[in-house]
């Protein structure tokens, strides 16, 4: 079976594992939290980093340190994970839909100005399998308008959009560290800004609220979304890789660009745009047609291949359909990549000849329909 994800663990994980066993700091409150918190924040160039259970929990966390003023309209992608719409929908904001570039698979940030209304208060971009959003226009909108940009950065470890970290362009922004991430810690997530009270108030909302005063009085209700020092151990070590973990990454995305150059009825990520260099989170692709999409799955699947559809579109989610949210509405562009669209094995453990092979098999299953 070749998987559509196998995490890469060669660097000091199990040293550093063994040292919070044999010091006995397992829990959130040993040295590695700290650690992975300050190397990880100063590699993205924030001042501060918030660890996390998961990339979910930083979300939550990241909406709520706002502060809006409920019923405030959110701007974001319909095309994601559920996570960054579940987070401004449990604040009660109301999440305002954004289609996606058909070229970037990333929000049309030319359909932004005209989402914008008076109870606009952040915009939360998500970048999306390893494609930076083009992020300028949509910063010089929050400065137009005012607005709070919340930025999921959870698929972009070591990302750059016009040379700067993806990650530093929020006033607020997170990560995941879920196991098919670039680096990993089994589960977890972050936290970053570089705004102390905003900083803070993260730290508070990650810890129950307790006060500084006495423990155990609470004046708001948080989360326990604390990271175990375990957790973080892996973070230090995995970091410590990411410069090969780019590479590598990238060299897998090029060696199936390379397979696939003349692929039929397959549209394939873009290498680059005018401010990034694709990253390839996955490897993903958007079949002509939903048909062609399944019968190459099927058959891939059949060869014991991983695949992975494409998220689903926020706009089509039964759960927020039948809260009465986005009846209605309808974005051509994601939609089409919802249905269409798929990603192939691209984990850091994947070895050339299984990337060969897997490309085979896709050649082989879209010729056949061609
Ligand atoms: C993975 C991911 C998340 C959620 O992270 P978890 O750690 O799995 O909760 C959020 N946003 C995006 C864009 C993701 O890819």
């Amino acid at each position: 079976m070749i998987p559509v994800n196998t995490p890469l663990l060669k660097g000091n994980e199990k040293k550093y594992l063994n040292e919070c066993i044999d010091s006995g700091w397992i829990s959130s409150e040993g040295p590695f939290v700290k650690r992975f918190e300050d190397d990880f924040s100063k590699y993205i160039g924030m001042s501060h980093g918030i660890a996390v259970s998961n990339g979910s929990a930083a979300l939550d966390i990241a909406v709520r340190a706002l502060n809006l003023e409920e019923g405030s309209e959110v701007i974001v992608p319909t095309f994601t994970i559920i996570s960054p719409i579940q987070s401004i929908y449990n604040e009660k904001l109301v999440p305002v839909l954004i289609d996606s570039d058909p070229n970037t698979w990333n929000m049309h940030v030319n359909q932004i100005e005209p989402k914008i209304t008076a109870k606009t208060k952040a915009i939360l971009i998500v970048h999306i399998y390893g494609l930076p959003v083009d992020v300028q226009p949509i910063l010089d909108l929050a400065k137009k308008y005012n607005l709070k940009i919340i930025e999921d950065a959870a698929e972009m470890h070591g990302q750059t959009y016009n040379g700067k970290k993806c990650g530093s362009f929020g006033d607020i922004s997170i990560f995941s560290f879920y196991p098919n991430k670039h680096i990993t810690t089994g589960e977890g997530g972050m936290v970053l800004t570089n705004n102390n009270e905003l900083a803070e108030r993260c730290r508070q909302l990650r810890n129950l609220c307790f006060i500084a005063e006495r423990r155990f009085v609470h004046r708001e209700i948080g989360w326990n979304y604390r990271m175990t020092n375990m957790q973080a151990a892996l973070g230090v070590a995995q970091l410590e890789q990411i410069d090969y973990i780019i590479e590598r990454k990238r060299y897998i995305g090029h060696r199936y660009q390379d397979n696939l150059k003349y692929i039929k009825g397959l549209q394939l990520p873009l290498d680059s745009t005018l401010y990034s260099e694709n990253i390839y989170w996955v490897f993903g692709m958007v079949a002509e047609s939903e048909d062609l999409s399944l019968t190459i799955q099927k058959r891939l699947n059949s060869h014991k291949i991983g695949t992975r559809p494409f998220f689903w579109c926020m706009h089509e989610q039964p759960v927020f359909n039948s809260k009465g949210l986005f009846l209605g509405e309808s974005y051509p562009n994601a939609e089409r990549m919802a249905r269409n669209g798929f990603y192939i094995p691209s984990g850091l453990g994947l070895s050339d000849s299984e990337i060969d092979e897997v490309s085979e098999h896709l050649l082989k299953a879209a010729d056949c329909n061609g």
